[in-house]
């Protein structure tokens, strides 16, 4: 039986069980909204909602009820079989996609996501003899041997080796680094619209257009990785959608299932009968009880208007943010972000800072070193981004003479 168990006695515990692969500090233990409670009853706003995953806020109604009454109908049948859920999943996302004669796969996680994309690609190009994707410096696309090597960063590499092959990297923003890689090896491109991990960067307005024009001149594939800023984050249903841009195929999870695990594959009619039986699977793939986790997700989204909401909390909160860049040019770079997917970019590393909004009670992520990553639920009422801000305010204020040794020392 489950026991309630103290921060202390949580850590230890974990400690003793559990592979260090984090290194957490905080136990939480019940989410409402915008707002999450630790295991001492001490109250913060989450904004880090679980990584863009709790995009809808903690414990929202539809989605419990959603999956309660799967969990007591069906959870799970294989894909041996149909099952009524996972289709009209797939159609929601289809039609949010936008993409002509689109068809879904569904997985468990952003990596496994795009290890599926991946072999897509590669499947397709195999008649022609294309295999190389050509993905970019400072991206992120998870953790399994193939999506690590796609990862244009070395740091979750080493150690790790021998690596596949077939993988090369271009500067994110520069078309002339892309089309330097291309070759009769290429198979495809492979971009998030707005670079996560690598320091919440969006790709400049002329650069998604432009790769698009790139792959159809080369006759290749754009695929894009949406597995952090799709299912709404960005104001828009997916990132590249905030750029005009239609990829032939592109890979979801973190925020599609609420806090649910699950990932897919939405695939245009270039790739959609690409696998066939016996090509890829996954046991748990589009369960009725994720699927059922999922489709509550895109009709709350429609529902409650949270993709204009995002648009309006975004603008309100990097606004904000802004602001307090400009009241802390010594050691506050700017804002980057689009919706509610924002970085606080620091000429510093991010990591004090991170604890001391901590101390106000926000949740927040410090990634690529100097960046203070925020990414509120897409619930966040204006009253909580603004009470945020107000304790990121006072958090300045309290680390300003560190932050400015801190520059002056460098
Ligand atoms: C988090 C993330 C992944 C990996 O997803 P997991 O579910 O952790 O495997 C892949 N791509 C992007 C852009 C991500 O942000």
């Amino acid at each position: 039986m489950k026991k309630e168990l103290s921060t202390t006695e949580i850590a230890d515990l974990h400690q003793t069980y559990v592979m260090p692969t984090y290194a957490p500090k905080t136990a939480l233990v019940k989410g409402l909204g915008a707002w999450v409670w630790d295991a001492e009853g001490q109250r913060y706003l989450d904004f880090c909602s679980g990584i863009a995953v709790t995009n809808i806020g903690h414990s929202h109604p539809r989605l419990v009820k959603a999956i309660q009454e799967q969990a007591e109908q069906l959870l799970h049948v294989s894909n041996l079989f149909y099952n009524p859920v996972q289709p009209q999943l797939a159609a929601a996302l289809a039609t949010c996609s936008g993409l002509p004669g689109a068809k879904c796969f569904f997985c468990n996680s952003g990596a496994e996501a795009n290890e599926g994309i991946i072999k897509l690609a590669r499947l397709w190009g195999s008649d022609q003899g294309r295999h190389e994707i050509i993905t970019f410096k400072q991206s992120f696309h998870g953790r399994t041997l193939a999506t690590l090597t796609a990862t244009g960063q070395d740091k979750v590499k080493h150690g790790f080796g021998p690596l596949p092959e077939g993988f090369v990297y271009a500067d994110y923003n520069d078309l002339d680094s892309v089309r330097k890689l291309m070759g009769p090896q290429t198979v495809a491109v492979m971009v998030e619209a707005l670079q996560g991990e690598g320091g919440v960067i969006p790709s400049d307005p002329e650069f998604l257009p432009a790769l698009r024009a790139l792959c159809d001149e080369a006759g290749i594939l754009l695929l894009c990785d949406e597995v952090q800023a799709g299912v709404g984050r960005t104001g828009m249903w997916f990132g590249f959608q905030q750029y005009g841009v239609q990829p032939d195929a592109f890979s979801l999870a973190k925020g599609l299932g609420g806090g649910f695990p699950i990932g897919g594959i939405v695939a245009g009619e270039r790739l959609a009968d690409t696998f066939q039986p016996g090509h890829h699977a996954t046991t748990f793939g589009g369960t009725p009880l994720g699927s059922a986790a999922a489709l509550a997700v895109i009709e709350t989204i429609q529902d409650e208007g949270l993709l204009e909401h995002t648009t309006e909390m975004g603008k309100r909160f990097m606004d904000g943010l802004a602001h307090l860049a400009m009241k802390y040019p010594v050691w506050i770079e700017g804002v980057r972000g689009l919706g509610l997917m924002n970085g606080l970019v620091l000429k510093v590393p991010a990591a004090r800072l991170q604890e001391a909004v901590f101390e106000q009670g926000l949740l927040s992520i410090a990634t690529a070193q100097r960046v203070l990553r925020m990414l509120p639920p897409m619930v966040v009422s204006a009253e909580e981004v603004d009470l945020a801000l107000s304790w990121i305010d006072a958090a300045c204020k309290e680390v300003h003479d560190e932050m400015v040794a801190l520059v002056e020392a460098t």
